[in-house]
């Protein structure tokens, strides 16, 4: 058991982050992640939605591993990510979102471009974040309560700061 609220809460953003489950956060986990959302919405990895995707989760890997990977080996145990991820992002939430938002925008467009403003549907936003490891009403729950305007769509202004909220939540 956890003895607290707030390492119950770190404890499911790093499983967010450890895609497969194996205890440390690598490159692997993000290009797993980006393989299951093109699974999911059915776009092929070789489209440039697909290579968009995959390279926003290179980024997104890199970013995290020169903030938290303190001993270089490529990997973030979970000791890296509670000392150094968690404190660094929640400092500076809007680094967090600088290195999450090419990811995010791709995911949006995997789940369904709408011209200019990338946006995705409230499902397809739903199914991103369940694809992502976000339980399905914690996922529900983040969405709506993105859609302000209730028009059914969520876009990358709106998700990008909510992500960054969720992942460099304080004490
Ligand atoms: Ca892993
Ligand atoms: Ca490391």
């Amino acid at each position: 058991m956890f003895s607290s609220e707030y390492e119950r809460r770190i404890a499911a953003r790093f499983a967010a982050f450890d895609q497969d489950g194996n205890g440390a956060i690598d490159r692997e986990d993000f290009s797993v992640a980006a393989k299951a959302l093109l699974a999911e919405f059915g776009v092929p990895a070789r489209s440039d939605r697909g290579q968009a995707l995959y390279a926003g989760a290179e980024a997104f890997w890199q970013g995290m591993a020169g903030i938290a990977d303190r001993d270089g080996d490529q990997r973030i145990s979970r000791e890296e990510f509670v000392t150094g991820a968690v404190k660094r992002l929640r400092d500076n939430p809007d680094r967090f979102a600088e290195i999450a938002r090419p990811f995010l925008h791709a995911a949006l467009a995997v789940a369904g471009a709408d011209g200019d403003a990338v946006a995705a549907t409230v499902d397809d936003a739903v199914r991103v974040l369940r694809v992502l490891g976000v339980p399905q009403d914690v996922a529900r729950t983040a969405v709506a309560a993105l859609d302000a305007d209730g028009d059914g769509r969520v876009s990358e202004r709106e998700v990008v700061p909510a992500v960054a909220r969720y992942f460099t939540v304080s004490e």
